[in-house]
């Protein structure tokens, strides 16, 4: 393994503030045209005039004929419009591939960021989302911290390596899609044509996780490091009759057995949490970020496993998401007049699987149920939770080890994410498939993630970009 070299010059939070600004200027909202990602190859270009001129970048997109994940789910789920199946940037074309080449190409690594960024309710913001206004040392916008933020640390520290005339040991590459937002295609082109030119990464670093101060009360800020994420599926449920009059109800409508079923599934936890070992993994990680007696008993989880699979679900829903498959009906659709029975009606799930929950176990869940309850069920979409990375892995202990060495006073976590980012697509080209942006942030401002009033402390920008500075400059 590299060493990892001391300290890394960095420059102040006012002026890598001002940098990430220009970013967060160009409203690339999944939503927008094109043109607007050209346009923010432009704003990149001027903010990063060396790396531009520097790297070899290939812009890439959708072929004619590929769908993204929204679109496919509009035609399949069937009947409900939303206007993102209508617009946005599906067919995508400014996907980013950047290489700085090295001495070597047999190692090489991969960081990543999407360009695009959520819709915005405007209105509901105290200061304009696009504006990129500071705050009490707070920089608001759309983007602040998913993840323009990510794009410009990493861009950030490439660009002053360049201008101190650093040359990688390894090829580096930066990749950046412009639909993650929707699921769209802009990470499967970049896949697709990197299994084309045969390049394999040690590692890949992506969002998803980051330096959390406040999750354990009283214990260090938590280096949360994603070693996988989980699957996703949604699942259509249906009910048939032959419709007619609600003066005259016939027994068992639709919406009574679908009703049914909604509630068997939330009563009976048919998901059952479970530790695993990645799970257990990041228990024993807690334990290194709490002192005393808790501290010690976290350390030695692997004693009383049974009992924390007892204890989670308790504890709050969120701790039970990181043990669990967990399941949310979203949408729903039956007669178009009040005073009509429907002839179909069906209800919309989406279920988030653990890794001890793949999709075949989900089928033989929901397909009994569904007999039991006289509907149909039907996969509409969906995958299962990406494979972890265990701990053991090099390529990870170099990404802890450069955590610890610019982060000091936080804690490394394995984690799991618990979202759906570009890097489940990443197992193709790589065994270490990471997701951790090095920022400082408080569940407070985690939760404005795709809400109103995103934002940043500017204070955290130096550390961020010192971190990708030495993951970078160690890297042999
Ligand atoms: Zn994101």
């Amino acid at each position: 393994m590299s060493a990892i070299a001391e300290k890394e010059t960095v420059r102040d939070a006012a002026y890598y503030a001002t940098g990430l600004a220009k970013l967060i200027q160009c409203p690339t909202v999944v939503t927008e045209p094109f043109e607007r990602f050209t346009q923010y190859h432009e704003v990149l270009r001027s903010v990063f005039p060396l790396t531009f001129r520097t790297l070899e970048i290939t812009t890439i997109g959708a072929s004619e004929d590929d769908g993204d994940l929204f679109m496919e789910m509009a035609k399949r789920v069937g009947g409900i419009s939303d206007p993102r199946f209508q617009s946005g940037n599906p067919r995508g074309g400014n996907a980013l591939i950047m290489r700085w080449k090295g001495k070597s190409n047999e190692r090489p690594v991969a960081l990543m960021g999407h360009q695009d960024v959520a819709p915005v309710d405007e209105e509901n913001w105290t200061y304009p989302p696009f504006a990129a206004q500071i705050h009490d040392g707070k920089l608001y916008g759309r983007g602040a911290i998913d993840c323009k933020n990510t794009g410009y640390l990493s861009l950030q520290a490439i660009e002053e390596l360049l201008e101190e005339g650093f040359a990688p040991a390894q090829d580096v590459y930066y990749l950046s899609s412009d639909n993650e937002e929707i699921g769209g295609q802009g990470t499967p082109s970049i896949v697709r044509e990197l299994e084309r030119r045969g390049v394999r990464f040690s590692f890949t670093l992506d969002e998803g996780g980051a330096v959390i101060t406040d999750l354990i009360p009283g214990a260090k800020p938590v280096a949360a490091v994603a070693v996988l994420e989980k699957g996703s599926s949604v699942w259509r449920f249906s009910a048939k009759t032959r419709g007619g009059h609600t003066s005259m109800p016939p027994k068992g409508t639709p919406w009574e057995r679908l009703a049914a079923i909604i509630s068997d599934i939330h009563k009976n936890k048919y998901f059952k949490a479970k530790v695993t070992p990645e799970t257990l993994a990041m228990v024993k990680g807690f334990g290194d970020a709490l002192n005393g007696p808790s501290g010690f008993l976290l350390k030695h989880a692997s004693i009383f496993k049974p009992l924390i699979a007892k204890i989670a679900p308790k504890i709050s829903p969120t701790v039970n998401a990181l043990f669990a498959s967990v399941v949310t009906f979203t949408m729903a659709q039956g007669s178009l007049l009040p005073n009509v029975i429907p002839n179909e009606a069906f209800i919309i799930a989406n279920l988030r699987h653990a890794t001890h929950a793949n999709l075949a176990r989900a089928r033989r869940i929901f397909e009994k149920l569904a007999k039991k309850h006289d509907v149909e069920c039907e996969l509409v979409v969906g995958w299962d939770a990406s494979p972890p990375v265990p701990v053991t892995n090099p390529e990870y202990q170099y990404i802890a080890k450069t955590i610890e060495s610019t982060i000091p006073d936080a804690a490394v976590v394995p984690f799991i994410e618990m979202g759906a980012t570009d890097s489940r697509h990443m197992p193709q080209l790589t065994d270490c498939a990471l997701r951790f942006t090095p920022f400082r942030l408080t569940q407070e401002q985690m939760r404005r993630m795709h809400g109103d009033d995103e934002n940043i402390d500017i204070d955290t920008l130096p550390e961020g970009v010192a971190f990708f500075k030495k993951l970078i400059r160690n890297w042999k």
